[in-house]
């Protein structure tokens, strides 16, 4: 017994190692230009690794445990924060904010995934094995139940408590912005059964920048930070704004009969489900068969906020439509992706496991697809690259790379066009991404690029960056 204590102790310090030696990581390059990547990459992994041991150590019951290591995780968050957020807080305000905005989002999967096991084991400790113990899980099973139902009727409130949410105000400097708000909503007005309450939210001293949609048939609401308050302009907000209107009334056109009667099926397997295995008619481990609900009910266990990419893009042509005009939403969406340090793409190969396309992506399509004027005419712009001979040149609908142009070219397109030994060329509209990147004084660049279906090719002869 001995060396599985010792293996579990192990399960739990390295999720923790490992959250805090990329902090320290991540802290140290804070001035470097890449850090949105690092940041995003270090959150996917901590993220991953943190689950995949947490998850272990519940399935061995160690829940204790797996709890202990999600705070010190959290906890390694918070130096990283403090340099790139500049959040205020204490440590204690942070961990208080964050795990009660965990518990928020995570109660009602707890109590349908966790809710058996703890109706099993209350059985098991107040009954004698037998007909008593059945009855006593097929009890606890159906207060699980009732705890469940309860908690899907109130997602809202409880999602809006947990991030001290208040209603926007409609006095002092929000006024102008809220007659915005409402107008939007009056243009929906035929897609909305039930008007959205319009809130604020979001920690004092810490940054979190985000807009939510609550998506519930008695109480929808629609919220946003204040620190994206903060960010963006009246026409960006509002731009934002009508995006979460978009999801509100994607939601609303679903099948409400259907979701109702999905609710009440998970109600009922979990509160008959202890009783069940316990008499031995359901033979596998409770878990494994609650593990297979979100398969049979995908809106069940998120509320209805599972918002995968293609919502996401049609939320964005909504939004256009709503408001009548792209550019603030491209402008919103920068801003956004700026004040949260993430990057403008994030790599064909994570993109398809994202529940929102990269920015790159969201602005090809909400600028193809509204009819804005995509690039404005420009003369051809010249990038020499550290490496001698090459070049990378923006022009009007193109961007080229340029390999082995003998050194006394001029740095014109035609003669570089002419002269190069190598070569790539790509029109704006197959591009999802570029970044050129400028360090030091010394002109340093670096051009990549994602076809719309999402394979990356590298220009070969790419600068290194040092
Ligand atoms: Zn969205």
């Amino acid at each position: 017994m001995m060396a599985q204590r010792q293996l579990e102790i192990a399960m739990a310090a390295i999720p923790a190692v490992y959250a805090w030696w990329s902090a320290w990581r991540v802290v140290r390059a804070r001035d470097d230009p890449t850090l949105p990547e690092r940041l995003f990459t270090r959150m996917r992994r901590v993220a991953g690794i943190t689950a995949a041991f947490a998850v272990a150590l519940v399935l061995t019951g160690n829940i204790v445990l797996a709890l202990a290591t999600i705070v010190v995780v959290l906890a390694a968050n918070y130096p990283v924060r403090r340099v790139v957020y500049r959040d205020e807080w204490s440590l204690f305000g942070y961990l208080g904010y964050t795990m009660a905005c965990g518990v928020a989002d995570m109660g009602a999967a707890a109590l349908l995934f966790l809710g058996p096991l703890a109706a099993l084991w209350v059985a098991g400790t107040i009954a004698p094995p037998g007909r008593a113990r059945v009855v006593a899980a097929l009890a606890a099973g159906v207060v699980d139940a009732v705890l469940l139902l309860a908690w899907y009727a109130r997602a809202t409130r409880i999602w809006l408590f947990a991030r001290r949410a208040s209603p926007l105000d409609a006095a002092g400097s929000r006024a102008a912005l809220l007659s915005r708000l409402e107008a939007v909503l009056d243009r929906a007005r035929e897609r909305l059964p039930r008007r959205p309450a319009l809130y604020r939210y979001g920690p004092r001293g810490g940054h979190e920048a985000n807009a939510m949609a609550l998506m519930s048939r008695a109480e929808p609401a629609i919220a946003i930070s204040d620190t994206l308050l903060d960010a963006l302009d009246t026409d960006e907000t509002t731009a934002i704004f009508a995006h979460e209107v978009a999801h509100l009334e994607e939601h609303a056109a679903g099948d409400v009969r259907a979701e109702r009667r999905n609710v009440l099926l998970v109600g009922a397997i979990v509160a008959v489900l202890p009783a069940l295995e316990l008499s031995g008619i359901v033979p596998v481990h409770p878990i494994f068969v609650v593990a297979t609900i979100p398969f049979f009910f995908p809106a069940i266990l998120t509320g209805g906020r599972l918002t995968p990419r293609r919502r996401e893009t049609a939320a964005d042509l909504r939004a256009v439509e709503l408001t009548g005009d792209a550019e603030p939403l491209v402008r919103a969406l920068t801003t956004l992706h700026r004040v949260q340090f993430l990057p403008q793409s994030w790599g064909a190969d994570v993109e398809h496991r994202m529940t929102h396309p990269s920015l790159a992506r969201r602005i090809s399509w909400i600028r193809a697809r509204s009819g804005a004027a995509a690039h404005a005419a420009w003369d051809a712009l010249v990038f020499a690259s550290p490496v001698a001979g090459t070049f990378v040149v923006l022009e009007h609908g193109r961007a080229h790379w340029f390999d082995g142009v003998p050194a006394d070219t001029p740095l014109e397109l035609a003669t570089l066009r002419e002269r190069a030994r190598g070569r790539r060329s790509v029109a704006y509209e197959q591009l999802a991404s570029l970044a050129l990147t400028e360090e030091d004084g010394l002109q340093r660049s670096r051009v990549e690029h994602a076809s719309p279906r999402g394979r990356r090719r590298r220009p070969r002869g790419r600068a290194r960056r040092g």
